[in-house]
C-alpha cells in the first residue's frame, strides 16, 4: 500500500483488542461461570488493583465517569445553594455532575499553555457559597495542584479531581486523581484505561467517602431495602470489572507508548510556524489522550486531513458556557475568552498506542503540507 492510501484513524479499538483477545475471553468466562454480573468479586478484585496503581488506600468501580463525580459531590455534602468552581473547557459530564448535585456552577478561564483551569484566577470566584473546586486533568496532563490545593485549604473547599482522561498520569512523581480529596476516572472504551462498555471509578484515602458513595451507588442503602440516604443504581458491571483488571497490567506501557508517539509529533511539528504542539509542564507525566495542537484554519485543515484518510477530533469545538444548555448562565462570548481562543484552534491528531511511526510521519507531513500552503 501507498503511503498516500495509508488510513489513519483518530483511534483504533480494535488493534488493542486483538493483542489481548484470549486473555479477555477468558476472564468474561470466568464472569459467566460465577453469574456475578452487577457488582460483585470482579470488581472488587479491579477495585484493589486499581487503588494500588494510583498509590491511593481506596478505589471504587461506578456505572461511569458522570456518576464518579455526582457521587462525589453528593458524597461531600454538597447541593443546593452550593456552588462549584470548574473550567468552561471540559467534557459536559463535569457539568452536568455539578448540576445533578443541585449546585450551582462557576467556571473560571484555563491557561493558554496547558489548556488547563488557571489557578492564577480561582480565589476571586470563589464566594461564601463555594463548597468545591474541580480541576480537570484535561487531555492527559494533570492541572497545577498545589497551588489548586492551597486555595482550597485556604477557603476549607473540597477538591475533587477529574482525571477521566488522565489515568496514570502524574503530578510531581503523584497519580492524577489522588492529590485532592477524591478522584474520578471514567472508563469509557475510549480512554486511555477503556472498559468493553461504560465504566467509571473513584479513587480516595477517606473510609467515609468510601461508605457513602458505597451507598450512593446502590440505591442509598447498606442492607437491602432500607434506603437511608438518596441514592442511585452506580454500580459497575461485572463485565467490565473483568475486562479492567486483564487490560491494567497494559496501562503503563500503553501510556508509554502515547508518550513516545507525542514526541514523535512534537519531532515533526514542534518548530513549524503556525502550529502550537503541546506543552507538557514541568511538573505533569502527560499521558496523551488527546494529541491537541492549535493552527489558525481548523476546520480547513480537518477537512483536508480526512481527504487523506486521516481522522481527527476536535475537544471542544463550543466551550461549555456558550452551549445552549447552558443559555441561562448569562454567559456570552468573551466570558472566557482563552477558553474560546482554543476552542476555535484546538484540532487532535489521531492518538492511540498503536499507532504506527508510519503513520505518525503521514499525519505530520500533510499538516505540515496544509500549514506551509496557507
Ligand atoms: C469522559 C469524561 C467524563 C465522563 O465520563 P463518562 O464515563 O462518559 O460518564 C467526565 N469528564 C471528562 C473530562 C471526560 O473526558
Amino acid at each position: 500500500m501507498k503511503a498516500t492510501e495509508m488510513k489513519v484513524p483518530y483511534l483504533d479499538l480494535k488493534v488493542q483488542y486483538e493483542s489481548l483477545r484470549d486473555e479477555i475471553a477468558d476472564s468474561l468466562q470466568q464472569v459467566l461461570d460465577n453469574t456475578a454480573f452487577a457488582g460483585g468479586p470482579f470488581v472488587e478484585k479491579f477495585e484493589k488493583e486499581f487503588a494500588a496503581f494510583c498509590q491511593s488506600k481506596f478505589a471504587l468501580g461506578v456505572g461511569n465517569g458522570t456518576d464518579a463525580l455526582w457521587a462525589s459531590l453528593t458524597a461531600l455534602g454538597i447541593g443546593q445553594g452550593n456552588e462549584v468552581i470548574t473550567t468552561p473547557n471540559t467534557f459536559i459530564a463535569t457539568t452536568e455532575a455539578i448540576l445533578l448535585s443541585g449546585a450551582k456552577i462557576v467556571f473560571v478561564d484555563i491557561d493558554e499553555v496547558t489548556y488547563n483551569i488557571d489557578p492564577a484566577l480561582i480565589e476571586s470566584a470563589i464566594t461564601e457559597r463555594t463548597k468545591a473546586i474541580i480541576p480537570v486533568h484535561l487531555y492527559g496532563q494533570p492541572a497545577d495542584m498545589d497551588p489548586i490545593m492551597e486555595i482550597a485549604k485556604k477557603h476549607g473547599l473540597f477538591v475533587i479531581e477529574d482525571a477521566c482522561q488522565a489515568h496514570g498520569a502524574r503530578y510531581k512523581g503523584r497519580r492524577a486523581g489522588t492529590i485532592g480529596d477524591i478522584g474520578c476516572f471514567s472508563f469509557y472504551p475510549g480512554k486511555n484505561l477503556g472498559a468493553y462498555g461504560e465504566a467509571g471509578g473513584i479513587v480516595t484515602d477517606n473510609p467515609q467517602l468510601v461508605e457513602t458513595i458505597k451507598m450512593f451507588r446502590d440505591h442509598g442503602q447498606r442492607k437491602k431495602y432500607h434506603h437511608s440516604i438518596f441514592g442511585w443504581n452506580g454500580r459497575m458491571d461485572g463485565f467490565q470489572g473483568a475486562v479492567l483488571s486483564v487490560k491494567l497490567k497494559y496501562l503503563d506501557h500503553w501510556n508509554e507508548n502515547r508518550r513516545k508517539n507525542a514526541e514523535l509529533y512534537n519531532n515533526f511539528l514542534g518548530d513549524v510556524e503556525g502550529i502550537i504542539t503541546p506543552a507538557q509542564a514541568e511538573y505533569a507525566e502527560h499521558v496523551y489522550h488527546i494529541y491537541t495542537i492549535r493552527v489558525k484554519n481548523r476546520d480547513k485543515l480537518m477537512a483536508s486531513l480526512g481527504e487523506k484518510n486521516i481522522s481527527c477530533g476536535i475537544h471542544y469545538p463550543i466551550p461549555l458556557h456558550l452551549q445552549d444548555a447552558y443559555r441561562d448562565m448569562g454567559h456570552s462570548k468573551g466570558s472566557f475568552s482563552v477558553a474560546e481562543k482554543c476552542s476555535e484552534q484546538v484540532i487532535s491528531l489521531p492518538m492511540y498506542p498503536e499507532l504506527s511511526e508510519e503513520q505518525i510521519e503521514k499525519v505530520s507531513r500533510e499538516v505540515k503540507a496544509f500549514i506551509g500552503n496557507q
